[in-house]
């Protein structure tokens, strides 16, 4: 167990008191030999499981060949993983970065760029969400609509304002002559697991067309498959003009990407963007094993058959029980809205081996990878119910 007091390490995350050391499909150990059931995921980024073997062979190849070129030459691998992303979604070209927030940050630079280059006009301004999660660049903690990310970095860009999310009626109200986007999750993940209503996504995209603003949706942790559909915009029927990948696109190692329409294209001119590590041979190389893989097993689909069983096993197992509010989500990205804080909780359940993490003070998420067995999935559950049983009878009964 690291010791918090002798770390050399700025102290920016309230990290569990465990020290993972080995991690296999669906199982993590601690380094006292102590094996866990992971729910977490990494944080949806570890969505084929830990060291899945497609990625690492890949990985392995690449490495005995080329490390890095930079971007001044060209990588095959680049090419290779866009086609696979563009031919699989309504995108038309893509941008390789290393981190959610630079997928979202090229996201916002283009849709200001295609406005201010393209068409000529003076717009910046983008719509987000309350509740919504973009990043921590000093854009994307902006364009996040969570009060916590933002103290003590003032001042803040601007251009940002922040609609209430899942309310039809309240957002033609937020549009202005200097709008330009509206940026979306379509469910809001860490900001306590709330999809975004078909009838919310709907308007949202009747204003993008009646405004001529561009449709913004981080897929972050959505895409890939998380919620049942290869992206979440699928659910919905809708066409975003950009998306932002990241999380479970390398399988933990670090890559990002924002995708856009065609008509994006001439906005991202030669020089206008860039990044040294974006798209590294190595990191397009995870990434090609890992989507290749999510395509070839179509897990999407195997995701939203076991989403929809957890989902009813969780709220059956959780029926009547006064410390749960509701069960809620889309494909295996689940959350238990509590009627009090979780954390106490969460150290229980941990305790008994089974790794979950919240979203937001009183909302236990649920990320398990797209593979695991549906024994697995079961004794999960069962365990997260029994321990949120026993929890709430102790806390009922004082
Ligand atoms: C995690 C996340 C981000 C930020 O990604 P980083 O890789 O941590 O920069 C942005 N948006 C959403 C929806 C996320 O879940």
């Amino acid at each position: 167990m690291g010791n918090e007091k002798n770390s050399a390490i700025f102290p920016t995350y309230a990290r569990y008191p465990f020290t993972m050391v080995k991690g296999e499909g669906s199982r993590l150990w601690d380094d006292t030999g102590k094996e866990y059931l992971d729910f977490v995921s990494g944080i949806a980024v570890t969505s084929l499981g830990h060291a899945p073997q497609v990625v690492k062979e890949k990985l392995v190849q690449q490495l005995d060949q080329l490390w890095h070129t930079s971007n001044l030459f060209h990588i095959p691998n680049q090419e290779t993983l866009a086609q696979l992303l563009t031919q699989n979604s309504v995108a038309d070209a893509v941008f390789f970065c290393n981190s959610g927030a630079e997928a979202n940050e090229a996201a916002i630079k283009i849709a200001r760029r295609y406005h201010q280059k393209v068409l000529g006009e003076k717009r910046y301004e983008i719509i987000t969400f309350q509740q919504s999660f973009h990043g921590r660049t000093l854009a994307t903690l902006t364009a996040t609509g969570q009060d916590k990310v933002k103290e003590g970095f003032l001042p803040l860009p601007e251009g940002f304002v922040h609609a209430p999310y899942n309310d039809v009626a309240a957002l033609e109200g937020y549009i202005t002559d200097k709008t330009c986007a509206i940026m979306l999750e379509l469910v809001i993940a860490e900001g306590g697991v709330v999809p975004a209503t078909p009838e919310f996504v709907q308007e949202v995209a009747r204003l993008c067309k009646a405004h001529k603003l561009l449709l913004i949706v981080d897929e972050i942790q959505t895409g890939l498959g998380r919620t049942g559909k290869l992206f979440a915009y699928e659910h919905y029927g809708i066409e975003p003009d950009i998306f932002t990948l990241a999380k479970a696109l390398g399988s933990g190692f670090p890559i990002g990407a924002m995708l856009g329409k065609a008509k994006l294209i001439e906005a991202f001119t030669a020089g206008s963007h860039g990044s040294t590590f974006g798209g590294t041979p190595i990191a397009t190389a995870a990434a090609i094993a890992t989507v290749e893989t999510i395509l070839a097993q179509k897990l999407p689909a195997r995701v939203a058959e076991l989403g929809a069983y957890a989902m009813d096993k969780l709220s059956k197992g959780l029926q009547g029980n006064p410390l749960v509010k509701e069960v809620r989500g889309k494909g295996l990205l689940i959350g238990i809205e509590c009627t009090q804080p979780v954390a106490d909780l969460i150290a229980e359940i941990h305790n008994k081996g089974l790794l979950v993490l919240t979203a937001g003070p009183n909302v236990i998420r649920l990320l398990p990878n797209f593979l695991i067995t549906q024994e697995d999935l079961d004794s999960g559950i069962e365990l997260l119910c029994s321990i949120i049983a026993t929890h709430s009878a102790a806390v009922v009964n004082g």
